[in-house]
Formats: structure tokens, C-alpha cells, sequence
């Protein structure tokens, strides 16, 4: 009989995977708290907790429980016209963890339609204020997804290159990182004096798939309030930060200027069910109010909504508001920065950097931080010999765990990276 692994082979592809060169995928068939088990039952510690999204474990019974109740009522109801009590209690509780102008909470299926949503949202603000404002600043090497309006906000990468000349121009900025904020600044400030631009988009303090790159509150606060005087809409994705992963519930919640509007995805229903969040503020909305109506929000997708992925979210606010949950990233986090200092100082580290229960290592390599880099595969397999999945980002290795990982599972963690340091040879 054939595994699940090798019926895969014969039917599916795979994203981000080049399926000429990859192996054999990994088949799962458990999950667990921070473990997957394979069809061979060999148990991984989900170190990431896959791509960012089981924040609160895998299988957790209060959410699946949360989700069969739900489905034994409504499993699912066309969202134009018509509406339902999860959506509702959803976007009530939503809005209360959002900033206090935050009025309206648009449902869409993933982190890249959430950006779509922010986008038009922004792009058509303009239109039926009946101004052409089309111009959007964004972070050098950002990452807001895979779709057409979200590629063209994100860093032009090998990701991109195949779309690039239908990619709309987008005027990029260099991150404020540590010691670069002045020039960063000084380049939003030239962006910003030009009359035809209409918002600015950015992961707040971490970007993810550049490599977990990291930068302050205070700049990016300083930032925002240069769009607020300009008048420039500001937009926060974050998808990858929000529930608590850089250590407050939201990461722009250590700003004082509040984004105009926000994407969530991810963690939003504990990694449950797919699902996207735009919200904005009433500035935003008031502006869609018409009797024209050409002025609408001509977007929706099929499952917007969805009962299920509601019921998933409002169980996972339940857990993050919970105190254990806050307690359980303030552990993770403090561990994460004790053993950040222990490793800073190996040879083959160039740099350390973490921000609440984010670790990124970023190793010497001879051909500079590359997504390809050769030493990707190598660092990838000696984890999962190691039973922890870890997916580097090129030569940037990182955790980001679910938020019920034990002390013990850090420590072997902990361990297998401090071994694979010590036995790594700069290539
Ligand atoms: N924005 C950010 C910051 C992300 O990290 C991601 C996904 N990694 C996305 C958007 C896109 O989300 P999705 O993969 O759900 O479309």
C-alpha cells in the first residue's frame, strides 16, 4: 500500500515548494499542543507553529469543541444580506482590543485578502472623497502576500520577479532597523511631501518574511504621525503580529498614533480556520456611506463570514484573554531574550535579535542573507532529524512557537540550536 506521502507526489502541488527538487512531504496525521506526529508516528515540536498561525497549539479542545457546536447550527450563510451571531459577537469583541476609533470590522479568508480589502479600502477612499491619490508607500523587502495588489506592496523579490511588470508602482522605504531611522525617516518625510499619496502600508515592528527584521515602536510611532499631518492612510498589517506575538495583544499597540486601518489573519482563529480581518476606523467608512452607488465596496468572497471561522476566532479570544495566555508569552518571551544573550557572541552569528516570542538568528554566511541561500536545506534537515520544525528563512533561523509550548520543549529547542552553532562552519 502506497503512504501518504507518495499518493501526494501523484496529485498535489505544494506552495512555495519547487516540486521537481523537493522530497517527500512530511504526511501528518495527530496534532497536539506545540507536537505534530507523522504517519510513522515520529513526533515534531512545531517551532513555528505552522507559518505563524497555531498560536495556541494544535488541536485545542476548547476550540474544537467551540467550532462543533457551531456546526450543528449554522455551518455557513451567503454575508450580503444577511448575517449571524458569531460574525456579530466576532467583530464586537474584535473592536474592543482594536483601537478606540476602530468602527467597522470587514471578514474576509486569509492574510493576503485582508490586504486586498486595506488596500481598496485606502485606493477607493480617495475616489469618492473625489480625489486621485494613488501613490502608497511601503517597507523595502515587505511581505503582505501573495495576490496581485499584495505583491505589489511587498519588497520586489524572486517571489515577484515573474509578475513584476504588472505589479503597481509602490514608492519603498528602507526599514527603520537600529541605526537606520534617521534615513528612513528622512525618506518618509520625502515620500510624504508629494500630494498624490494615498496611504502607507507596514508590518508594525516586525517584518516576517524579510527575515523577522526588527525595528522600535517610537520610530514607527514618529512615522505615523507624518501620515496623520499629510494626511496619508495609514495601514497596519498585521497578520503575522497580532494575538499577542511581539508581546502585546496587537504590535501597534504600543503606539500612540493609532493605524486608520488594521489586517488580521493567522492567529485569529488559533490557526484553526482560514480567515481574514480588515478593520478601519470611521473616517475609513463614513467615506463609503453614499446614496451613489458606485461609491460601495465592490468586495466580498464567497466564504466571508464563515460561521465556523467566526466560532474558531471567538473561542481563541477567549484563550487569548485569558491570563494564562498572557502569562505564557511573557514566559516565552523572557526565556527567548536570556538565551538570545548566551548565543550572541558565536563565531557563526552575525546577529541575535528577538521581540516578544520572535527569535531570529541570522548566521554568517559567505553569500550574504539570499531566501536561497545553500545552507537553508541543510539547517531545515538537521532540525527535523532533530524532531523540531523549523523553516529558516534563508540563512535566518527562527522560533516562533505556539503560545502552550512547555519549558522543557524551549530547552530542547534551545539545545538543538545551540548544537547545530556549534558544529556550523561558515560556508
Ligand atoms: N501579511 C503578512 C505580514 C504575512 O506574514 C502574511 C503571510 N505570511 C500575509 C500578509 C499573507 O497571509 P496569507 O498567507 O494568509 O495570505
Amino acid at each position: 500500500m502506497k503512504s501518504i506521502s507518495e499518493r501526494d507526489k501523484e496529485v498535489i502541488w505544494h506552495p512555495y515548494t519547487q516540486m521537481q527538487t523537493s522530497g517527500m512531504p512530511v504526511a501528518i496525521v495527530k496534532g497536539e499542543g506545540a507536537y505534530i506526529y507523522d504517519e510513522n508516528n515520529k513526533k515534531y515540536i512545531d517551532a513555528i507553529s505552522s507559518w505563524w498561525v497555531n498560536t495556541l497549539g494544535h488541536c485545542n479542545k476548547y476550540i474544537a469543541s467551540k467550532i462543533s457546536e457551531q456546526l450543528m447550527k449554522l455551518e455557513h450563510v451567503i454575508f450580503a444580506g444577511f448575517t449571524h451571531e458569531p460574525a456579530v459577537e466576532l467583530a464586537e469583541r474584535l473592536l474592543k482590543h482594536l483601537p478606540l476609533n476602530h468602527k467597522k470590522i470587514f471578514y474576509s479568508d486569509n492574510g493576503s485578502t485582508a490586504v486586498e480589502v486595506a488596500l481598496k479600502m485606502a485606493l477607493q477612499f480617495w475616489t469618492n472623497n473625489g480625489l486621485k491619490k494613488q501613490k502608497i508607500i511601503a517597507f523595502r523587502n515587505a511581505y503582505h502576500g501573495d495576490t496581485f495588489g499584495a505583491m505589489s506592496v511587498s519588497g520586489r523579490s524572486v517571489f515577484t520577479t515573474p509578475f513584476s511588470d504588472l505589479l503597481f508602482d509602490v514608492e519603498f522605504i528602507d526599514v527603520p532597523v537600529k541605526g537606520q531611522e534617521e534615513i528612513s525617516f528622512l525618506q518618509l518625510q520625502k515620500a510624504a511631501k508629494s500630494d498624490d499619496v494615498a496611504a502607507f502600508i507596514f508590518e508594525p515592528l516586525v517584518q516576517g518574511a524579510a527575515g523577522m527584521v526588527m525595528y522600535a515602536p517610537e520610530i514607527l510611532d514618529e512615522m505615523l504621525a507624518i501620515c496623520n499631518e499629510k494626511n496619508i492612510i495609514t495601514i497596519a498589517d498585521e497578520v503575522m503580529t497580532g494575538f499577542y506575538r511581539t508581546g502585546t495583544f496587537f504590535a501597534t499597540d504600543r503606539l500612540k498614533n493609532k493605524p486608520d486601518i488594521i489586517c488580521l489573519s493567522k492567529g485569529i482563529t488559533g490557526g484553526f480556520m482560514a480567515m481574514g480581518v480588515t478593520s478601519c476606523n470611521e473616517k475609513i467608512y463614513n467615506a463609503f456611506l453614499s446614496e451613489d452607488k458606485t461609491k460601495t465596496l465592490y468586495h466580498g468572497h464567497s466564504y466571508t463570514g464563515n460561521p465556523l471561522s467566526c466560532a474558531a476566532a471567538i473561542a481563541s479570544l477567549d484563550l487569548y484573554e485569558d491570563k494564562t495566555c498572557e502569562e505564557n508569552v511573557l514566559r516565552i518571551s523572557f526565556r527567548n531574550d536570556v538565551f538570545r544573550k548566551q548565543i550572541q557572541h558565536y563565531q557563526s552569528v552575525s546577529e541575535v535579535r528577538s521581540t516578544g516570542t520572535i527569535l531570529a538568528i541570522e548566521l554568517k554566511t559567505s553569500e550574504g542573507t539570499s531566501y536561497h541561500s545553500n545552507i537553508r536545506t541543510s539547517i531545515y534537515d538537521f532540525f527535523m532529524a532533530k524532531g523540531i520544525l523549523m523553516r529558516p528563512l534563508g540563512n535566518i533561523l527562527y522560533i516562533l512557537p505556539p503560545y502552550c509550548i512547555s519549558d522543557e520543549d524551549l530547552d530542547i529547542i534551545y539545545s538543538a540550536i545551540t548544537d547545530f552553532l556549534e558544529s556550523y562552519n561558515i560556508k
